[in-house]
């Protein structure tokens, strides 16, 4: 029986795409052979990477003047690949943190170059985003970095930072294709593919080509976006089954209404349960209003000891994986493109009913 999963990743897929890939596992497209079995180098192969690039740029509206890569490495290896493709060891690059994810993307980029902090939202436990006007920016920085949802935290920004000249680079591992924005604000926009894509190991990158070129002669190959570029991902083995499934994830999105529709979809599943929290008087949510996730949705209980029980329960009911990350605790609701209004609604009538019983 299928159940509810609110995971944070690896996260829930559509239905439709994993009962499409059941269907031709083991014979894709006339092969006789599963999509894993056959050449990355062959035509079927190549097509069906070519048909997910085209959809993902689609979706986006990505600009002809930026790259679409499939790379590996997820999310974390973007942490390197952004300095090491973008920077030299003198440059400063500004990082924003908000929580979690930028801490380890900056600590990482430490390796590399000279990080500044251009804020730093610790005085609120990380549940706030700072203002344009509280960003303390690097005026030659070779970028500015931030994490425009802060997955484990459930913080969201409500704005795309302006940076002047500099390139903004964005993790949007758990947040993009989730509503529609302007690509062309970003100089590298990455993502780890196991929120709103498909599955994990993957990462897709997306870079403005006056970015390309300058990566450091010490970059590995396999993270250097130039050469990558070049090669349409392909400079060795690319992550075929993922690159497949992400393909037909776009093509669902596509084909359900696209990403302005899937928004308004999240922004009304979102609303309904930070409402439900809100209202109850017994579940609380930590993040400032005007920057609360649509995808990660963090909560506690008033009574704490209670937290084993309602996890058990909740799963006795079929909805699963709403653990809060070992750091916060409490619970967390991923409620990401593939959860569909149901899911959000079955839990929302569990919460008041186990807030009946032992609120
Ligand atoms: C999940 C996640 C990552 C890490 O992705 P991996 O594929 O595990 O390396 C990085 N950043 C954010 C915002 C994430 O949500």
């Amino acid at each position: 029986m299928r159940v509810f999963n609110f995971a944070a990743g690896p996260a829930t897929l559509p239905l439709e795409v994993l009962q499409q890939a059941r269907e031709e596992l083991l014979d894709w497209q006339g092969s006789g052979m599963s999509v894993m079995e056959v050449s990355h180098r062959g035509k079927a192969f190549i097509a069906c990477a070519e048909a997910a690039e085209g959809e993902l740029r689609k979706l986006l509206a990505v600009p002809a003047n930026y790259k679409i890569l499939f790379l590996q490495g997820g999310g974390t290896g973007q942490f390197s690949a952004v300095p090491l493709n973008i920077s030299t060891p003198e440059s400063t690059v500004d990082y924003i943190n908000t929580g979690s994810w930028s801490k380890k993307a900056l600590g990482e980029a430490k390796k590399y170059a000279k990080v500044n902090v251009a804020a730093d939202e610790a005085a609120s436990s990380y549940t706030t985003v700072p203002e344009q006007s509280a960003l303390k920016l690097t005026p030659n920085a070779a970028y500015v970095h931030y994490t425009p949802n802060e997955t484990i935290g459930g913080v969201e920004f409500p704005y795309i930072p302006n940076t002047g000249n500099v390139p903004l680079v964005a993790d949007m591992s758990s947040t993009i294709l989730s509503r529609p924005f302007d690509v062309s604000k970003f100089g590298v926009i990455y993502a780890s593919a196991q929120k709103n894509i498909g599955p994990s190991g993957l990462a897709v990158v997306i870079v403005r080509d006056d970015l390309l070129g300058k990566a450091r002669p010490i970059t590995p190959s396999i993270l250097n976006y130039t050469e990558m570029a070049e090669t349409q991902s392909m400079s060795n083995t690319p992550p075929t089954f993922g690159w497949y499934l992400s393909g037909l994830v776009f093509r669902h999105i596509a084909g359900n209404g696209g990403v302005a529709h899937i928004a308004k979809q999240n922004e009304a599943k979102a609303k309904k349960l930070y409402d439900a929290i809100d209202s109850s008087g017994f579940y609380k949510n930590p993040v400032a209003k005007n920057c609360r996730s649509w995808m990660n949705v963090p909560f506690t209980l008033a009574k704490p000891e209670l937290d084993k029980t309602f996890l058990a329960e909740a799963k006795a009911a079929g909805l699963v994986n709403l653990e809060g990350h070992r750091s916060v605790g409490g619970m967390r609701a991923s409620i990401y493109n593939a959860m569909p209004p149901a899911g959000v609604d079955a839990l929302i009538a569990f919460m008041k009913e186990f807030q009946r019983r032992h609120g």
